[in-house]
């Protein structure tokens, strides 16, 4: 049975960047992509709202600030080479009272810490810019926030992975850890190296390795509704100033890297984690374990979880979810469309402080890494992330020396 140097498990934007990396490293190795869906991108990868976020809601000393910035240029640059859709059509963050505008500030010196060009623009000059927006006082303009199509962007990554060499198992799900390898539902791979991109099952892969062991995934669900009515009420990404105390944006408009305007997402709760339709995917284990942490969450407040939990649940109607759209701009309630295919966060929680966790989390040691926690904005950080983890590995790997 062939031995692969490599293998990689997810075939979401993680799994692609990392496996373009180790190839274009090491070009004679061989490295194989095990993915449990028919094709890559099927879920948070292909589902997200497909912004390259420029790196200021992130305090300096994070990952997520650490890789934003260059990311957001790095995955610009690849689409562009490759003559992929990038809409440039910036964002705005405006404010809704007082209050709000701290948190605009706050923004702001996050942006001046971490090197990302912002703006600020008077109600006149937002308006000049975006004619039916509505903030109070000021605005932050950010000119580097563009959107592209992430499934584009993920299935040419395959493409140009599989060009290199890379190999490709898709409908082979992980199933365990072996001597040699893993195992997977279309048989054994032998492979050198583990490395776990698995998104929302990235927890539970960990742990069959001894990683990951005081985190578990909780799974937010991000529900968009379309503008229907036209492409033109909205030019530029519109968001609120997001609570900093948690991961989520909260509800804004996007608009999609074809021109389109969507509202979403939301941070719904989930209570299995690919809850995307009715019964779909459940498993009654998964549902009961996460159950038992939002239940632990609930009781003790922590983050403020309760408010949360209300808040996003009413978002499940859609006038409640148009209604906070609104707030940010004056468009037509009777405008919107159906609900968009949904995706679903992988949020890594500390079981031990009950606190979500807020950067990416990479651990790892000379025989498998581990990605845990790569939650928004990974998809623009993807590609300086990739060989941040490469980097680890190779660290690790190091460190440990060869043998296991
Ligand atoms: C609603 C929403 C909006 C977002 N908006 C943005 C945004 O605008 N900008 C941004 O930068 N980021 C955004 N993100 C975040 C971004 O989408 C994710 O950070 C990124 O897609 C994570 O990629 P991944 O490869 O880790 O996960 P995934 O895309 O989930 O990939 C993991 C892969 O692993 C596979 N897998 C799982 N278990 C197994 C197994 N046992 N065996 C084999 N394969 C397995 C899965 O099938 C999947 O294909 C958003 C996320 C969501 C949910």
């Amino acid at each position: 049975m062939k031995r692969y140097d490599y293998a990689v498990i997810g075939a979401g934007i993680i799994g692609l960047t990392i496996a373009l990396e180790l190839k274009r490293r090491y070009p004679g190795s061989e490295v194989v992509v095990i993915e449990k869906e028919a094709d890559a991108a099927c879920h948070a990868s292909g589902r997200n709202s497909g912004v390259l976020h420029a790196g200021f809601y992130y305090t300096a000393n994070s990952l997520k600030a650490r890789f934003a910035r260059d990311g957001n240029a790095a995955m610009r640059r690849y689409c562009e080479s490759r003559g992929l859709s990038v809409n440039p059509c910036g964002k705005l963050v405006v404010a809704s009272d007082e209050r709000e505008l701290e948190g605009l500030e706050e923004l702001k010196r996050r942006g001046d810490a971490n090197g990302v060009e912002l703006h600020w623009l008077s109600e006149e000059e937002a308006r000049a810019f975006e004619p039916n927006v509505r903030t109070f006082r000021k605005a932050l303009f950010s000119p580097n926030t563009v959107t592209v199509d992430p499934l584009e962007v993920c299935l040419s990554m395959k493409r140009e992975a599989a060009e290199l060499g890379v190999e490709f198992h898709f409908n082979a799900k992980y199933e365990g850890r072996t001597d040699e390898g893993i195992r997977t539902g279309k048989g054994p791979i032998r492979a050198e190296y583990i490395v776990n991109a698995a998104g929302l099952y990235a927890d539970r892969i960990a742990r069959d390795y001894g990683f990951g062991t005081r985190y578990t995934i909780i799974p937010f669900k991000g529900m968009y509704v379309k503008y229907t009515k036209n492409k033109t009420d909205i030019r530029t990404n519109v968001y609120p100033v997001p609570d900093l105390a948690n991961p989520f944006l909260g509800v804004h408009y996007t608009k999609t890297a074809d021109g389109g305007i969507k509202i979403g997402p939301t941070a719904i709760p989930a209570f299995w984690r690919e809850q995307y339709r009715g019964f779909s995917r459940f498993s009654l284990g998964e549902c009961l374990s996460i159950l038992y942490y939002e239940a632990k969450l609930f009781v003790t407040d922590s983050f403020h979880f309760r408010r949360l939990a209300f808040q996003e649940l009413r978002k499940y109607a859609k006038a409640h979810l148009v209604r906070l759209s609104t707030k940010l701009a004056n468009v037509d309630p009777q405008g919107f469309g159906p609900f968009l295919r949904p995706g679903i966060r992988a949020q890594l929680l500390d079981t031990r402080t009950l606190e979500l966790v807020q950067d990416f989390v990479v651990e790892g040691d000379a025989r498998s890494m581990h990605v845990l926690n790569a939650v928004s904005p990974a998809f623009t950080c993807s590609i300086p992330f990739a060989a941040h983890v490469v980097d680890t590995i190779e660290a690790s790997r190091n460190a440990f020396g060869p043998e296991r």
